[in-house]
C-alpha cells in the first residue's frame, strides 16, 4: 500500500469504529423489536436462541469499539483492527441473514410486513454508518440481503418471486449508493489528509522561520509602509536595551532623531535599501550602542512597499576589539606610555602648533643609568618592573598636556609643549622640568626587596627650530642625551650649548634675585615728571638693581625672569613698601610738596593678584604715607582684560587718594573703551611716539590724537622719554605741558632726587 492510500485506510477503519456505537445499539433495539413481533408466529425457541445470538455478537462488537477507542492514536496505526470490525461485522449481518431462513413467518402476512421493514431498515441504517469501508458495507448489505432473496425464491410463489426482486434491487440500489458514498468518504480524507499535511508542513516552516527570527545571533525587526515597527526579535531588543513593548508599535520616521539612520530608513521605504553604521542612541533607553544597521525594502509588487525589514548588527566587540588593536598600535605594552609611533605622531602635532601660535616645546631624551647591569644582575623581570616604576613616576609627575613615552629598552620621552614664546625662558623652564625628572626618577625604587638607586642621563632639544622636523629634534635630543652620558651621567645637556646657558644663565638670575631680595640689593631711582620751565611736578619710581659683580642692572635684565618664576611678586612688595618710605620720609622733611606724586609701575600680574588691595592698604597704613602722594602706572596691556575684579581695586585705591596713569599708551590695543570705565587720572604718551617726532610724520597724527582725547576724557598728559628740546617744543604746541625724559633728567638716585627737590625748595 502506497503510503497516502495506507493512510486513507486507516482514516476509514477509525471512521467505521467511530460512528458504530449507536447503529450497534439500536440494531440491538431493533433485534428485541423483530424478536417481540414475531413472537405469535415463530417457535419461541428459535426467537430467544436467534436474539441471544445476535446480543453476544453486538456485546462484542460494542466491547471491540471500546477497545478501539481506548488507544485511538496507537491503534489507529494498526492494521488488523480493519480485519476484526469487518468480521464481527459480517457475523452480524449473517445472524441477521439467517433469521430469513429461521424466523420467516410464511404464515402472516402482516408479520412478513414487518420482517421485510426491519430487514430493509437494518440495510439502509448500515449504509451510512458502514460506508467508510466498501468490503464492510458491501459483505453487510450482501449477508443481509441476499439470505432474504434466496428465501423468497425457495418459497418459489409469484408473490415471492416480486419481493425477490425487489429486495435485490434494493440490494442493487443500496450497493451502488454505499459505492458513491465510499468513493466521497474516500475523497474527502485524501482531502482531509492533504489538508493536514499541508498544514504540518506550514507548520513546520513557520515554526523554522521562527526559530530563526528568534534566535538569530542579529537583532531582526520588521515595520510597515509608515515605518512603524511591526515585529522584533530579542535580540534587537537587547541590543537596543529596551523592551518588545515599546519598540513594538514605534513610529520610526516620526520619533527618531539620528538623522542618519532616518535617512537610511527612508531610502527603504522608498523601495530600496539603506545601511547605518556608528553610536547609535536609542529613544527608549537612551543607551548607546556601536552598530551596524541594513535596510531592504518588503515589496508586494515592483512599485508597492509593504515595509522593510532592518538587521542590526552589534558592533561593540568590533569596537573594543578595533579599540584594544589602535591602543596596542599606540602604546606600549609594558608601560601603558605611549609607544614610539604615537610619539612621532604627536611631535610633529606640537611642532606644528608651536609654530602657529609662536611658542617655544622642549623634548626630553631620557636614559636611564646602568639600566643593563640592572637587568643583568637581577633578570629581565626586575627589569620590567623598573621600567614600570619610572613609567608611573613620569605619568605622576606630568603635566596635564604633555605626552610622555617609552622609546623601547630602558629609553623615555617627554614633550612638554607651550613653555614659553621667548625661546630662552622655554630652555629655562625645560631645565627645571629635567631636573624634577633626574629628582623624581632618583628616588629610590624597591624590586624585589632591594632598594635600588636610579640615575638618569637626559638630552634637552627645544622645538620649533627653523628646518628642523620631527626626526631632527628626536636626534637632537638623542645627540644631547649622548653628551650627559659622555659627562659622566646623571645629568642634562641641551642640544645647543647656548640653549644649556641661557637656561643656566636664568637659573642664576633667579637664584641671584632670590638673594638680592634677602641683601637688599634693590634701589629705587627717581626721574622728575615737570613742566616747561622745568619745575618737578611728580617723580616715576624705578627699580635698579645693584649688582655686586655686575653693577648697576635696570630693570630690563631681571624683571622678565622675576615675572616668570613668581619672584615678581615680592619685588613689587619690597617697590611699594620702599617707595612709600621714602614719600613719608620726604613729606616729614617738607623735601615733597602737598601737589607733588611719586608714581610707581605696578604690572598687570601683580594687580591682579588676589592679596593686592591687602597688600597695598597695608603697606600705606604701615609706613603712614599719604596715599594723595602715590601714583601708580599700569600699562594699557593690563588694563584692557578690565574684569570687574581691576576696576574694582582701582576704584578702592582711588578714593583713597592715589593717582593712577596709563603707561605705554598708544602701544597696542585697539579698544578704548576702558578709558571711559575706569577713574584714571594721567595717560603718558609711549616714548616710542615721541623720539622722532618731525611735523607730518604718522606719529604726529598721533600724538594730537592722544593729547586731544585725553583733553575730551579730561585726563592729563605726560610726554614720556623726551631728549630733544624739539620734541620738548612740539608737544607743547601740541598742548601737552607735562614731561619726563632725558632732556630734563635721567632716573637718578634718592640722595640725588632729594637734592633736586631742596634745589626746586629754594626756587619757591
Ligand atoms: P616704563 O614704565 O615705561 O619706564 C620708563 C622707562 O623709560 C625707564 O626705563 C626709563 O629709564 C626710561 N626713560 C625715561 N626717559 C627716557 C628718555 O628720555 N629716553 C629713553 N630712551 N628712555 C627713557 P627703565 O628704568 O629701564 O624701566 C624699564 C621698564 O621697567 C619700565 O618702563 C617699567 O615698565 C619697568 N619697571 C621699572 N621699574 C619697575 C618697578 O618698580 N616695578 C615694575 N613692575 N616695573 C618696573
Ligand atoms: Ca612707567
Ligand atoms: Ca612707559
Amino acid at each position: 500500500m502506497k503510503n497516502t492510500s495506507k493512510e486513507i485506510f486507516r482514516e476509514q477503519t477509525y471512521l467505521l469504529y467511530l460512528n458504530s456505537k449507536l447503529p450497534i445499539t439500536i440494531s440491538v433495539a431493533a433485534a428485541g423489536l423483530f424478536s417481540w413481533s414475531l413472537r405469535s408466529v415463530v417457535d419461541h425457541r428459535f426467537l430467544i436462541y436467534w436474539f441471544t445470538a445476535f446480543f453476544i455478537i453486538s456485546a462484542i462488537r460494542l466491547y471491540l469499539l471500546f477497545l478501539y477507542s481506548s488507544d485511538v492514536g496507537a491503534h489507529k496505526k494498526q492494521d488488523h483492527w480493519h480485519g476484526r470490525f469487518l468480521i464481527l461485522t459480517c457475523i452480524s449481518a449473517a445472524t441477521w441473514g439467517s433469521a430469513s431462513f429461521f424466523l420467516f413467518p410464511e404464515q402472516s402476512l402482516p408479520h412478513q410486513i414487518v420482517f421485510f421493514m426491519i430487514m430493509l431498515g437494518m440495510a439502509a441504517g448500515a449504509v451510512s454508518s458502514l460506508c467508510p469501508s466498501l468490503p464492510v458495507v458491501l459483505g453487510y448489505l450482501s449477508l443481509l440481503l441476499i439470505p432474504v432473496i434466496a428465501k423468497m425464491i425457495t418459497i418459489g410463489s409469484e408473490e415471492t418471486w416480486f419481493n425477490a426482486s425487489l429486495v435485490l434491487m434494493f440490494w442493487a440500489v443500496t450497493v451502488i449508493g454505499s459505492i458513491k458514498i465510499n468513493e466521497n468518504i474516500r475523497e474527502n480524507i485524501e482531502l482531509h489528509l492533504q489538508s493536514v499535511s499541508r498544514e504540518k508542513i506550514l507548520k513546520v516552516s513557520e515554526e523554522r522561520y521562527r526559530h530563526i527570527f528568534s534566535h538569530a545571533p542579529l537583532g531582526i525587526f520588521h515595520y510597515d509602509a509608515d515605518g512603524i515597527i511591526i515585529d522584533c526579535n530579542d535580540e534587537f531588543v537587547r541590543l537596543l536595551k529596551s523592551s518588545k513593548k515599546s519598540l513594538i508599535g514605534l513610529n520610526m520616521p516620526a520619533r527618531l532623531k539620528d538623522q542618519k539612520m532616518l535617512d537610511a530608513i527612508h531610502r527603504s521605504l522608498a523601495g530600496g535599501e539603506g545601511y547605518y553604521e556608528g553610536d547609535y542612541t536609542s529613544i527608549t533607553s537612551n543607551s548607546v550602542t556601536p552598530v551596524r544597521t541594513f535596510f531592504k525594502a518588503i515589496k508586494q509588487t515592483a512599485e508597492t512597499v509593504l515595509g522593510g525589514v532592518g538587521i542590526v548588527e552589534d558592533f561593540t566587540e568590533r569596537k573594543k576589539s578595533a579599540e584594544l588593536i589602535q591602543y596596542q598600535a599606540s602604546y606600549d605594552h609594558l608601560t601603558g606610555l605611549a609607544n614610539r609611533r604615537m610619539l612621532l605622531d604627536s611631535l610633529d602635532n606640537e611642532i606644528s602648533r608651536a609654530r602657529r601660535h609662536n611658542h617655544y616645546g622642549a623634548l626630553l631624551y631620557i636614559d636611564l643609568d646602568n639600566f643593563k647591569t640592572i637587568n643583568d644582575s637581577l633578570g629581565h623581570s626586575a627589569g620590567d618592573q623598573l621600567l614600570k616604576i619610572v613609567a608611573k613616576r613620569i605619568r605622576e609627575n606630568l603635566r596635564r598636556e604633555d605626552t610622555a613615552a617609552r622609546m623601547g629598552g630602558d629609553e623615555f620621552i617627554i614633550i612638554a609643549t607651550e613653555l614659553d614664546t621667548t625661546i630662552g625662558l622655554a630652555a629655562y623652564k625645560a631645565k627645571g622640568i629635567a631636573e624634577k625628572v633626574k629628582r623624581f626618577l632618583s628616588a629610590p625604587a624597591s624590586i624585589d626587596g632591594n632598594d635600588l638607586q636610579i640615575t638618569s642621563s637626559i638630552g634637552v632639544s627645544i622645538f620649533p627650530a627653523q628646518g628642523k622636523e620631527v626626526d631632527d629634534i628626536l636626534k637632537q635630543a638623542d645627540s644631547a642625551m649622548y653628551r650627559s652620558k659622555t659627562a659622566g651621567r646623571n645629568s642634562i645637556s641641551f642640544f645647543l650649548p647656548h640653549m644649556q646657558e641661557a637656561a643656566n644663565e636664568r637659573l642664576r638670575l633667579n637664584m641671584e634675585i632670590r638673594r638680592a631680595l634677602e641683601k637688599e640689593e634693590f634701589v629705587l631711582y627717581y626721574q622728575p615728571q615737570v613742566d616747561l620751565s622745568g619745575r618737578i611736578l611728580s617723580a616715576e619710581a624705578l627699580i635698579r638693581w645693584n649688582h655686586p659683580e655686575r653693577g648697576l642692572l635696570l630693570p630690563g635684565a631681571f624683571l622678565e625672569v622675576a615675572e616668570e618664576t613668581g619672584l615678581m611678586h615680592e619685588i613689587g612688595q619690597w617697590v611699594f613698601r620702599s617707595a612709600c618710605r621714602q614719600i613719608k620720609t620726604w613729606a616729614d622733611t617738607k623735601k615733597l610738596s602737598t601737589s607733588q606724586t611719586i608714581s610707581i609701575n605696578i604690572s598687570g600680574k601683580e594687580i591682579a593678584a588676589p592679596g593686592f588691595i591687602d597688600m597695598a592698604t597695608g603697606t600705606l597704613e604701615k609706613t603712614g604715607a599719604d596715599p594723595h602722594r602715590l601714583g601708580i602706572e599700569l600699562t594699557e596691556g593690563s588694563l584692557v582684560p578690565a574684569g570687574e575684579d581691576i576696576v574694582e581695586k582701582i576704584m578702592t585705591l582711588r578714593k583713597m587718594g592715589v593717582e593712577f596713569s596709563v603707561d605705554d599708551f598708544g602701544t597696542g590695543y585697539s579698544s578704548l573703551s576702558y578709558l571711559k570705565r575706569l577713574p584714571l587720572n594721567t595717560l603718558k604718551i609711549d616714548r616710542s611716539f615721541i623720539h622722532d617726532i618731525k611735523d607730518g610724520s604718522r606719529d604726529v597724527v598721533l600724538v594730537d590724537t592722544i593729547i586731544s582725547m585725553a583733553k575730551n576724557l579730561g585726563l592729563d598728559v605726560i610726554a614720556e622719554g623726551v631728549e630733544t628740546e624739539e620734541e620738548l617744543r612740539y608737544l607743547s604746541t601740541r598742548g601737552c605741558h607735562v614731561f619726563q625724559g632725558y632732556y630734563f633728567s635721567k632716573p637718578v638716585p634718592t640722595t640725588a632726587f632729594t637734592k633736586m627737590l631742596e634745589k626746586q625748595h629754594g626756587n619757591l
